[in-house]
């Protein structure tokens, strides 16, 4: 069970590492105080000042991107900060208290769609890169969509056929990758403009903190058989991701989505099963 919630572990934390960086600070200030007051009885106050001007700066600082965060607007732009500075401080913190390390990237990972979400601007369709890892494909596929993803045969078996639907409706390019380093060329090849990036928490981070400053919303895949194997994906927060870069109209005004009417076609088909069972029973 999630301690805290979504963004908020990672807040949590990060409160928590300013909080420290203040006992560090009044520590430095305590202990060089003798040696300011021998060279001007006023120095150790200036100091003191000055060393309370920063760090009412950082606290000032980490509101704003928790403001940002939540109103997901965009007060203030510091994900560099975030990324670079707040989350391995957050980690640090997190591992004192003994807090496992997928439920802090969970939580970055949240802050992290947040803050994109509170800044990103439109961004076309061919430069919209959709990332997936190669654990979504059917472990027992024989095709390489890893080298093609037109390679799949469309035969249900996972959900990469749903994506390459999906991909082609909105008219972005889509990449499976089998690990970071392949993703990260993938990246570095296609040079998008924001990229929805589909994987497991750890992946999830490091992608974010390498692609930076890129901006990635990150979606976390289901592992019902355990890691690394026949993984799966809520299409709608993909779907509704891409939406988002992409600006486009709410789902009802422009006839659904691409996972809405994947559930429509599914149940049409149990229908049409259910007329049939019964035409054959009468
Ligand atoms: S949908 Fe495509 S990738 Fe998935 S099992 Fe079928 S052919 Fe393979």
């Amino acid at each position: 069970m999630r301690i805290l919630k979504g963004k908020n572990l990672f807040i949590l934390l990060s409160f928590l590492g300013v909080v420290f960086l203040g006992i560090v600070l009044l520590g430095c200030w305590y202990l060089v105080t003798p040696r300011l007051m021998e060279i001007g009885p006023q120095l150790p106050v200036i100091a003191g000042i000055a060393i309370l001007g920063f760090y009412l700066g950082i606290v000032s600082l980490l509101s704003l991107i928790v403001l940002s965060a939540y109103l997901e607007k965009d007060l203030i732009s510091a994900k560099k900060v975030t990324v670079r500075i707040l989350f391995p401080l957050a980690t640090v913190i997190g591992r004192f208290l003994r807090i496992p390390q997928d439920e802090i990237r969970a939580s970055f990972i949240e802050m992290n769609n947040s803050l994109v979400k509170s800044s990103a601007k439109l961004i076309p369709g061919d430069r919209l890169l959709l990332l997936l890892p190669h654990c979504l494909q059917n472990f027992n596929c024989p095709h390489r969509v890893t080298a093609e993803v037109r390679n799949c045969r469309h035969c249900g078996g996972c959900e990469i056929a749903d994506l390459i639907d999906m991909c082609d409706r909105y008219g972005i390019r889509m990449s499976i990758a089998t690990g970071g380093t392949l993703a990260r060329r993938v990246i570095v090849e296609t040079r998008p403009n924001a990229i929805v990036a589909v994987a497991c928490e750890r992946d999830l981070t490091s992608g974010i903190q390498d692609s930076y400053p890129i901006p990635v919303i990150g979606v976390l895949n289901e592992r019902p058989y355990g890691p690394c194997r026949n993984t799966r994906v809520d299409l709608t927060l993909v779907e509704n991701a891409i939406r988002f870069f992409l600006k486009t109209q709410s789902p009802d005004s422009i006839g659904g989505g691409v996972a809405a009417r994947r559930s429509q076609q599914r149940e049409k088909q149990w229908q049409a099963s259910q007329h049939v069972k019964s035409h054959s029973g009468s």
